[in-house]
């Protein structure tokens, strides 16, 4: 039995969920997207998230990327290891694509602003 918060949305349900012959019985969700989250999170539990990538040449030394889609959380770190040893040269524009499938997690990078030259 695992205890996990819902974070669907604000009402923070705590549930419970355990994994028997491979069906899930999921316990003190209010709604079904409670237990859609709670299996999601079991079988494959995904992120979106952000991080910062060093700028040379720009009116800032980093920008704000972040990946195209939700991936695994076992991704969250390799892409953060990825992306800090990433360096761009600005013009950087917002938007742009700075790096396909990064670490393999099937996700690109994608910035969150843009950076002009200094
Ligand atoms: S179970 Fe439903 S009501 Fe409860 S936090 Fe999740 S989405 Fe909100």
């Amino acid at each position: 039995m695992k205890e996990l918060t819902c974070i669907r949305c604000p009402m923070g349900c705590v549930m419970n969920i355990e994994e028997k012959n491979g069906e899930y019985t999921v316990t003190g969700n209010t709604c079904p997207r409670g237990k859609e989250y709670a299996i999601s999170e079991m079988t494959d539990p995904v992120r979106t998230f952000s991080v910062s990538v060093r700028v040379k040449g720009g009116d800032r030394g980093a920008v704000a990327v972040r990946v195209d889609r939700p991936v695994n959380k076992k991704y969250i770190l390799p892409i953060a290891k990825a992306a800090r040893g990433m360096v761009l040269t600005a013009p950087v524009e917002q938007g742009q694509k700075i790096a396909k499938n990064v670490a393999g997690s099937g996700a690109d990078l994608i910035t969150l602003d843009k950076v002009r030259p200094q």
